[in-house]
């Protein structure tokens, strides 16, 4: 894919606009924008296939049930899950979250046991297991990276051991974008964690799921949490992948209709996966959304998306290489930044850069980024972040590099 002419560009009407025409949208990270045939595939559902799923016994109502399960089974192949029943569909990655947490982490973690969190997590993969951690008087484990982000093999072969629960790990950093070493981790803490047993290995898949192929078998990943908004889905759907045998030793993260077999008025049995685990009506309309974006994102390629979030991150970072002033946060290999491109400019407040970039139609984010304990250790308070999607050009990577060269003169600086 050459994002100078940008191909796909086209199947994103949002850019189009007329009130977006000259918008150059840098923020994918935060939620991506949505190509038509998603924004088809959802309204389809509502126009031709909507009822209640999984419930009904009429033609309609078992034709949204197929389009649901048909969903689960394409995202689930997407991250090559060994069986769609262990895909369980959920809001988001804080969901997905939140349900290992509360459903395998308060019934197996006990006094003196260490659950291992990195510095760079964002806040949905901390705060619950600081909520487990809480409860059970259990410790919780940093792991460092240097300042370029990397988190070495010394630093988790030396904090992950025998009284190791749990590991919880993002993929992709949402500042830094770069990727850790989850399969490498994984391997060691199923060899090691729980007394010989294996820690049970939690990957946050946000950051990677929309950037790079996952294959959660080869990943070591015993649960695996993704958002469907930050890969062309719509918003308020998401997924979690999780071995088979955990989820089926799991008690339910939220109960009532839908997630039972037989009720009575003392007691219950439960649903069968995934059905366990999904609670109430579901969200077919944006699972259907979820399963088109997943086959969009296959249409692309995703070797073609990584290459070219490579490629633009390389741009804007060469280009800020020549700006006094602008320092990256993290490493300085453009190709460990998945498109992620996180940076300060000397004496403008971060919240200022962001807002005088809107004024020039470029979009980015600025703020702590939901990863505050990170910002304290670089010793920031909050940083600038441009992240490039593979609908992206080159050109607006180039404006935006321009754009911020002028920042500092705009503001009255001298130099
Ligand atoms: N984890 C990471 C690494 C993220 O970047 C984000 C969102 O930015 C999340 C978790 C939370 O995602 P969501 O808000 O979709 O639940």
């Amino acid at each position: 894919m050459n994002s100078a002419a940008n191909e796909f560009r086209k199947d994103f009407k949002i850019f189009s606009a007329p009130e977006n025409k000259d918008l150059v949208y840098l923020d994918s990270a935060a939620t991506t924008q949505r190509p038509d045939c998603v924004i088809e595939a959802v309204s389809d559902f509502y126009r031709t296939s909507n009822a209640n799923p999984l419930r009904g016994l009429y033609s309609l109502s078992i034709k949204a049930t197929d389009l649901y399960e048909n969903s689960r089974k394409t995202v689930a192949d997407f991250i090559n899950a060994p069986d769609s029943s262990c895909l369980i569909f959920t809001r988001n990655t804080t969901e997905s979250l939140n349900l290992v947490a509360y459903s395998y982490g308060m019934n197996s973690v006990n006094e003196g046991d260490e659950i291992v969190v990195s510095c760079m997590e964002h806040h949905s993969n901390i705060l619950p297991w600081q909520m487990v951690c809480r409860a059970k008087k259990a410790k919780l484990v940093w792991l460092e990276s240097s300042d370029d982000g990397v988190i070495s093999k010394e630093e988790y072969e030396g904090k992950i051991n025998s009284r190791t629960k749990i590991v919880a790990i993002a993929q992709v950093s949402n500042v830094f974008g770069i990727t850790n070493p989850v399969s490498d981790i994984a391997a060691f803490a199923h060899r090691v964690g729980d007394n010989g047993k294996g820690a049970v290995v939690v990957v946050d898949g946000a950051q990677s799921s929309p950037h790079m192929k996952i294959d959660v078998q080869q990943l070591g990943a015993d649960f695996f949490a993704m958002s469907g908004h930050k890969l062309c889905a719509p918003m308020g759907i998401g997924a979690l992948y999780g071995r088979k045998d955990l989820l089926d030793a799991m008690p339910p993260f939220l109960s009532g209709g839908e997630m039972i077999e037989y009720v009575t008025r003392e007691s219950a049995t439960y649903a069968e996966l995934p059905h366990k685990f999904e609670a109430g009506t579901v969200n077919a309309g944006d699972a259907v959304g979820f399963a088109r974006a997943v086959k969009y994102l296959d249409e692309v390629g995703l070797e073609n998306i990584e290459r070219n979030d490579n490629n633009l991150a390389k741009i804007i970072m060469d280009g800020f290489s020549n700006i006094p002033h602008v320092h990256v946060i993290g490493n300085s290999d453009s190709a460990k930044h998945c498109g992620i491109v996180t940076f300060t400019i000397d004496g403008v407040h971060p919240h200022d850069i962001a807002s005088i970039l809107d004024t020039e139609h470029v979009a980015i984010r600025a703020g702590h980024h939901c990863a505050q304990p990170l910002m304290q250790k670089l010793g920031v308070g909050s940083t600038a972040r441009a992240s490039a999607y593979f609908y992206n050009t080159q050109d607006e990577a180039v404006r935006f590099v321009e754009k911020v060269s002028k920042i500092r003169g705009w503001m009255g600086f001298k130099d």
